[in-house]
């Protein structure tokens, strides 16, 4: 992958980050909210700190939302009008692409030219509009696609939906188009060069982040306190969106296995968030199956809660599990880990960054309930292993902060617009001034 760290340092005034299908100001861990909100906003928010002033348009879910919301210091939200407000799923969001660009394209206009220097967009319906504007404003255009269909496809959970080939269409069309590639990890990169056809040297490996100011260790007993919790059980996580993919269920059959061997084993189960994806078609399946499997009394379940409490939720467990069978991340394992907490999860995607397997938590292969019940047990049982992996996850998690995650994108926005310059030098381009664009540079130079 490219080196971003030779170019000159060209630092945006202004960028417009596109989240079509879901608001960095919505709750995550339920519906179409999750991690890439929290990416969209805390990156934003360490951009502006750093100068560069962010844009989100966003697709308004409400009619009561005001037309654009102040998210921080020099972030600002703009809810776009574009089809109903509620109940539009996101596979028909493709037909409200048009109007939402239009209303994209229209705020630029109402300003002076060279209004924003670079778009960045964000999974891939966001870059069909991302590349539109691109071309209208003459700015890179940086993408992430967050998920790959692809990837998605090929390691689906029993019973949920292929994501349909439109989408897998769409997404090579973005990676051709974009500019610059952000991807998660080096597995990313792999997939999007391998699946997508995408170029090495246009691609940036940016690991993602953990708010490590909210997310620390902290007292147990005062976290289980606050959220009702017994003193004297094992309490094993699960923090996300409840649907197939995210597999929940892989850790409550394992649970009902680890209790069915040990009855007397204090284990609880803490399921934290709401119904997601292919999950709203049964959005009750896991209380059902926590009583089919007679382990209904030990599981508790919580709504989706926000940062201030969720941290109380990661240091009240003992252990987080992220069964999923696919996440090009995993923030959950970060914020779990900075706050003291080991963490079981699936060897798919990101986690194999996100947790170092047998230091700070375990990977499974595959999602077999035996193999799962054998590592809850093999992790509850020896308190001086998990407090030990405790004290490592901690330290492991301070390399993934979202300070870090904002020095990549903007090594990557400066390559992006270096190789802008450069491919428009012919065209009497050398107005970019190193450290910052003179506003409206990059437009003027290429009339
Ligand atoms: N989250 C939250 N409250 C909840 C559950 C989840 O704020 O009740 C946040 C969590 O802090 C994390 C994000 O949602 O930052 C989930 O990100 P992850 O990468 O783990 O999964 P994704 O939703 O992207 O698949």
């Amino acid at each position: 992958m490219d080196s971003v760290s030779q170019r000159p340092d060209l630092r945006p005034n202004r960028v417009a980050v596109l989240s079509v299908h879901t608001s960095p100001l919505a709750q995550p861990g339920t519906g179409d909210a999750g991690g890439m909100n929290v990416y969209v906003l805390q990156t934003a928010l360490q951009l502006a700190q750093r100068g560069t002033e962010v844009e989100i348009f966003t697709r308004a879910t409400a009619s009561n939302l005001p037309p654009v919301q102040e998210a921080g210091p020099g972030v600002l939200v703009r809810n776009v009008v574009a089809g109903p407000f509620e109940g539009l799923d996101k596979h028909d969001l493709p037909t409200q692409l048009c109007p939402f660009t239009a209303e994209v394209l229209r705020q630029e206009a109402r300003h002076l030219p060279g209004y924003y220097d670079l778009v960045h967009s964000h999974y891939w319906l966001s870059g069909q509009v991302g590349w539109l504007a691109r071309d209208r404003w003459r700015v890179p255009l940086v993408h992430t696609a967050h998920t790959l269909a692809a990837v998605k496809n090929a390691a689906l959970a029993e019973g949920d939906c292929p994501e349909p080939l439109t989408r897998e269409i769409g997404e090579k069309q973005v990676i051709a188009e974009a500019d610059r590639l952000v991807a998660n990890t080096a597995e990313e990169a792999r997939q999007l060069v391998e699946l997508y056809g995408a170029a090495p040297e246009r691609i940036d490996v940016v690991p993602p982040g953990a708010d490590l100011t909210r997310y620390r260790p902290g007292d147990k007993a005062a976290a289980r306190a606050a959220l009702g919790l017994s003193a004297d059980e094992q309490v094993v996580a699960f923090v996300g969106r409840i649907q197939p993919l995210k597999a929940p269920d892989v850790l409550v059959r394992a649970a009902a296995e680890v209790l069915r061997a040990d009855p007397t084993h204090k284990l609880r189960v803490l399921i934290v968030g709401g119904p997601s994806g292919t999950g709203l078609e049964r959005p009750d399946a896991l209380i059902e199956l926590a009583a089919a499997l007679g382990i209904a009394d030990r599981v508790t379940f919580l709504p989706p809660q926000p940062p201030d409490r969720l941290v109380l939720v990661y240091r009240a467990a003992d252990l987080v599990a992220v069964p999923s069978y696919n996440e090009s991340f995993g923030l959950v394992a970060i914020e779990a880990q900075a706050s003291g907490t080991p963490v079981l999860a699936a060897d798919v995607g990101g986690l194999g960054t996100a947790v170092r397997h047998g230091e700070t938590g375990l990977l499974v292969p595959g999602h077999r309930t035996p193999d799962w019940a054998g590592a809850l047990g093999y992790l509850l049982d020896d308190a001086d292993r998990l407090r030990r992996m405790s004290g490592r996850a901690v330290e492991h998690a301070a390399n993934f902060s979202w300070e870090h995650t904002a020095d990549g994108l903007l090594a990557s926005y400066s390559a992006a617009l270096s190789d802008f310059r450069e491919e428009r030098a012919g065209l009497g381009a050398g107005r970019l001034t190193a450290g910052g664009t003179a506003r409206g540079a990059l437009r003027d130079d290429v009339r």
